[in-house]
């Protein structure tokens, strides 16, 4: 048995508040320790209450906007880089509130997945963005992200299967994107997904490559058909050799295993020069275009 402790203090004059409240505050402090999960005591302070309340306010948020169908795919173009021509769409996720506007998806996945609400969330984009491109040339296809934790529900396979035959969309047509932090939890049973999603003709990319704690024995571990280099390599390469070293040596890399490679996050023609030089032959960003709706 493992024992650690968090501790949360908060202090007041007698004639601040009650007894009750103090200890609330003390509690908040404590998540707070926990969250962050740091060895020193948290001491209480009006942010932590603030952050609170708008985490809470986030969340009813959420579950209101699932309910009303607020979720909504948005796309952003996948082209040849030789040619310009359009292979395919990035299905991206947004939240169209009511007041607030677009809402970008570092705002809400977290906090659906921290509800256990991701899966539903996805199947309401996919869904939509399934519909809309079903009647698409038939050569584009359609990525889809789908998070670390729906890796680890043992019917994602088939809640995506069922997707594609209700929409009436080609699995042929579609991409599923996982990242390389969601074959840490279970390697096993992502593995036996992944077999499923193969076996019904669906590619699997993994997103992000070279973000995180990567190593090339990820790309071993399950039959990708595609890897993504993340863009954080993309952005450096004017200014920074070593990122254009990485995007090389992956494309390299890649060739040589028959994988091949998109690189994300192009944002003027000077790298798409750069990275066109380097061998790779698809890519995106906002110099294609940025994700619509
Ligand atoms: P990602 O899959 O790596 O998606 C690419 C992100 O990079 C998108 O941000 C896109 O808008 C942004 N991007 C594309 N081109 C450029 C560029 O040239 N410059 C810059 N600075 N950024 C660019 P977005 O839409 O905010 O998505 C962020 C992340 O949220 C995605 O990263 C993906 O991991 C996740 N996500 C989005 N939609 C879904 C979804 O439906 N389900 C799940 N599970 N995750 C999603
Ligand atoms: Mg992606
Ligand atoms: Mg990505």
């Amino acid at each position: 048995v493992q024992v650690g402790a968090f501790i949360g203090v908060a202090s007041a004059e007698p004639a601040e508040c009650e007894l009750a409240d103090l200890l609330r505050r003390a509690d908040i402090a404590m998540d707070h320790a926990r969250g962050s999960r740091s060895a020193r005591p948290a001491w209480f302070d009006a942010g932590m209450e603030r952050a609170l309340v708008a985490h809470g306010e986030l969340e009813q948020g959420v579950r209101f906007a699932l309910d009303h169908d607020q979720f909504v795919p948005f796309f952003e173009p996948q082209v040849d880089l030789a040619t310009g021509e359009i292979k395919g769409f990035e299905v991206l996720a947004r939240w169209i509130h009511p007041s607030s506007g677009v809402i970008a998806p570092d705002r809400f996945i977290p906090i659906a997945e921290e509800l256990g609400l991701i899966g539903r969330l996805s199947d309401q984009v996919i869904r939509k963005a399934l519909l809309a491109a079903a009647d698409w040339d038939q050569a584009i296809s359609l990525s889809v992200n789908i998070s670390p934790s729906q890796l680890a529900d043992s019917w994602l396979a088939q809640k995506i299967v069922r997707l594609l035959t209700e929409t009436g969309f080609p699995a042929e047509r579609l991409v599923v994107e996982v990242t390389e932090s969601s074959l840490f939890a279970d390697l096993e049973l992502a593995r036996a997904i992944v077999t499923s999603l193969k076996a019904q003709g669906i590619r699997l990319a993994l997103d992000d490559f070279g973000s995180g704690f990567s190593s090339l024995s990820r790309l071993r571990a399950l039959p990708f058909d595609l890897i993504k280099i993340d863009r954080s390599f993309t952005a450096a390469i004017q200014r920074d050799r070593q990122s254009a070293a990485i995007i090389s040596a992956v494309t390299t890399l890649a060739r040589a295993l028959d994988v091949p490679v998109t690189v994300e996050g192009i944002e003027n023609a000077a790298t798409l020069d750069a990275v066109l030089a380097m061998g790779c032959r698809t890519g995106q960003g906002w110099y294609f275009g940025k994700p619509m709706g």
